[in-house]
């Protein structure tokens, strides 16, 4: 740290992201990205924008709003773009919570709301998730701060039902409920169709997993008229031009090939059940996941050493260090010939360790 980092920054973790190793010919199931490519419409749009590079991206992106607003069936003034959500999160930070109004998340969720709410100097409440993982409903009604839900939740895959996400919304109606859609597509209902009825409801979500444009980095958030004016409030006084003009063009390829998106969802989605079985088979306990990913404890061996003997034989996958989920991983869910190669390297080390 050198002498001039300002003081309010001096103590501040920042976020860890998955390692994201140059070797081509590793597995790659510990950032839960997409095993598929983007849309071939999603390249072709992105290529030709590339040819305008030397204009500023559209500020407003009129072209990607008006696409999304008409599939996402809200209109053009409730959706918001942002690189990646992760920034639509942080603008949800700045944007809606203070000294006044502090910030309330599971205690196991994604690691960045912890950073965001240090950031921007946020007080929080961690609510620990019950025995079963499950987030517990009851202790975010009424809590009466500012509430940040992964649905589905990471890194533990369990969705909540509309019905419960609605109960969180509605006894909490002086503070906003962030409800983060990341990989909702993989099998969770979206609270979007609940933010006409609820002024205190903000949906984000991404195209990095199930539209596989994670390097593009294009998030969103969606909310009624007022929010998004205030969010956009934050966007123009950080950075207008926050979309670049390929990941735009990129994201309306991307929703109107909606078929290879369902078909991708559906792959992925079977795909985990098939892996999830049979890693059930080897005697691992897994969370019921609705996401592109799977969380899992093996009963022969801790998460850690299963983690470093998976990454000699060139497959990665997600260890956290917390200690209530240290012997569980994070698994990607990737193609099923990668989760065939995953599944043959645990039988090896299942073999190796007895
Ligand atoms: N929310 C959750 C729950 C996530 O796991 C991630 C991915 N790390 C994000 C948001 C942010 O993803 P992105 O910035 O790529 O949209």
């Amino acid at each position: 740290m050198s002498r001039f980092f300002s003081e309010k920054y001096r103590s501040l973790v920042p976020y860890t992201p998955g390692e994201q190793p140059k070797e081509l010919n590793l597995i790659k199931l510990n950032t839960n990205e997409s095993p598929f490519p983007p849309s071939p419409k999603a390249v072709e749009f992105a290529k030709r924008e590339a040819e305008k590079l030397q204009l500023y991206s559209d500020p407003e992106c009129r072209d990607l709003v008006k696409t999304a607003s008409d599939y996402f069936g809200v209109s053009q003034n409730e959706i918001l773009f942002t690189n990646g959500s992760d920034e639509i999160l942080n603008f949800a930070f700045m944007a809606f919570c203070d000294g006044a109004h502090s910030a309330a998340f599971p205690d196991i969720t994604y690691g960045f709301y912890p950073v965001f709410a240090e950031l921007n100097g946020v007080p929080f409440e961690e609510i620990p998730l019950k025995d079963d993982f499950t987030v517990d409903v009851n202790a975010f009604c009424g809590v009466n701060k500012t509430v940040f839900i992964a649905n589905p939740n990471a890194p533990t895959g369990i969705a909540l039902s509309l019905s419960d996400i609605e109960k969180i919304v509605k006894s909490n109606p002086d503070n906003i409920v962030v409800i983060d859609e990341a990989y909702v597509d993989f099998g969770a209902e979206s609270a979007i169709k609940l933010i006409h009825k609820y002024d205190n409801l903000l949906v984000t979500g991404t195209f990095s997993k199930s539209r596989s444009l994670a390097g593009g980095r294009l998030g969103f958030g969606i909310a009624n008229e007022a929010l998004i004016k205030d969010l956009n409030t934050v966007k123009y006084s950080t950075n207008p031009y926050n979309v670049n003009r390929m990941t735009m063009a990129a994201g309306v390829g991307a929703i109107e090939d909606n078929e290879y998106f369902v078909n991708n969802c559906r792959e992925i989605a079977n795909t985990r059940e098939y892996a999830s079985e049979e890693l059930q088979k080897m005697g691992f306990e897994l969370t019921s996941s609705s996401a592109n990913f799977i969380f899992a404890q093996s009963n022969k061996i801790d998460g850690k050493t299963l983690y470093l003997k998976l990454k000699e034989k060139g497959i990665l996958i997600r260890h956290f260090d917390k200690e209530r989920i240290k012997n569980y991983n994070r698994i990607t869910v990737g193609t099923k010939e990668q989760m065939d190669l995953l599944l043959g390297a645990i039988k090896d080390i299942n073999e190796e360790i007895v």
